[in-house]
């Protein structure tokens, strides 16, 4: 903790050290100068600990991909989770609501609670898990389908047929998609820009009323316009959901997250992602404790 601005200093947190990685343990008290403005302040409310990931550990057959992981997810925050390609990040995030489970090879190791249950536990309904922790990927992929019966798809699935209607309105109005669709909403999908086929899949993936959205990637194929218009969605939708994204991109991560979760390979022959450091985004872009963070957010290397 010595050198570290007073401001971003952690003061009374618990930081625990376990080999190389250094880990927040609990959330910190507030810094006390403001947040940077687009990131909109942290919420302030109770944080609740949304997923507690423990001693986790990821392989695809012989191949481990990510080392030793484990930290807590908070209720009401975006936490990014950066780094070089290939660190793991995608595999990490996709565990979180089991979407490695169909490929082969896949082995988890320690646990991954969600809200105090074992996402991998023997009783697990996997179709529970991924309706209230709902993904979006890299590039966007409607269904050839209405606008309308994208959004309504994972609702009739579930039963939730009830103001049908109304969920649809709910989902494309939180996605910010509504005004530009609602007199278009039997016009097929692909026949929206990348933008709003994008923010159509996050009104698919919130139709549904999940507690989680985990977003891999998700302006990556977009262009500027688009991706500043995900980015702003990401700052509302915050307020309602728990948000975990995965981004190669530390500009956006500086800009959206309140919460940042770098990982890195460790040189050698294994290539295993490494967690190095989680901290708070100011803590991670102006005063991170781990070099390898340092030289990774100056852009030294990745
Ligand atoms: P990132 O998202 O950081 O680029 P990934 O999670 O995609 O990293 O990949 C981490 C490691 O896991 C890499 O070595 C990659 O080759 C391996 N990997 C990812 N997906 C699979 C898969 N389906 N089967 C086997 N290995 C995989």
């Amino acid at each position: 903790m010595t050198g570290r601005d007073p401001q971003t200093a952690r003061g009374a947190a618990d930081e625990r050290v376990l080999g190389r990685v250094r880990i927040q343990t609990e959330p910190l008290p507030q810094p006390a100068a403001p947040a940077p403005a687009r990131n909109g302040g942290v919420p302030q409310i109770a944080r609740e600990v949304v997923f507690d990931i423990r001693d986790m550990a990821v392989y695809y057959g012989d191949n481990q991909a990510l080392g030793w992981t484990a930290f807590k997810i908070y209720r009401h925050l975006v936490t990014a989770v950066i780094g070089p390609s290939g660190c793991g990040k995608s595999t990490f995030i996709r565990s979180l609501n089991r979407m490695n489970d169909a490929i082969r090879g896949f082995r988890l190791e320690g646990q991954v609670l969600y809200r105090g249950h074992d996402v991998y536990g023997a009783e697990v309904n996997r179709v529970e898990v991924r309706r209230r922790i709902g993904m979006v990927f890299q590039k966007p992929n409607p269904f050839p389908k209405s606008i309308y019966d994208n959004v309504a798809w994972a609702p009739r699935n579930l039963g939730m047929r009830e103001d049908l209607d109304m969920r649809v309105e709910r989902a494309l109005t939180q996605a910010a998609l509504w005004d530009e669709v609602k007199d278009r909403l039997t016009d097929s999908a692909l026949s929206l820009s990348g933008g709003q086929q994008q923010r159509l899949c996050i009104a698919r993936a919130i139709a549904v009323e999940p507690d989680v959205l985990l977003l891999d990637e998700p302006a990556s194929a977009l262009d500027p316009v688009a991706t500043a218009s995900i980015e702003d969605l990401m700052h509302t939708l915050k307020n309602r959901f728990t948000i975990v994204i995965v981004t190669h991109n530390m500009q956006q991560a500086a800009r959206v997250a309140d919460q940042v979760a770098f990982f890195t390979l460790e040189p050698g022959a294994d290539r295993v992602g490494t967690l190095v450091e989680y901290a708070d985004t100011q803590t991670i872009f102006r005063n991170p404790t781990d070099t390898r963070t340092r030289d990774y957010v100056t852009g030294r290397f990745g």
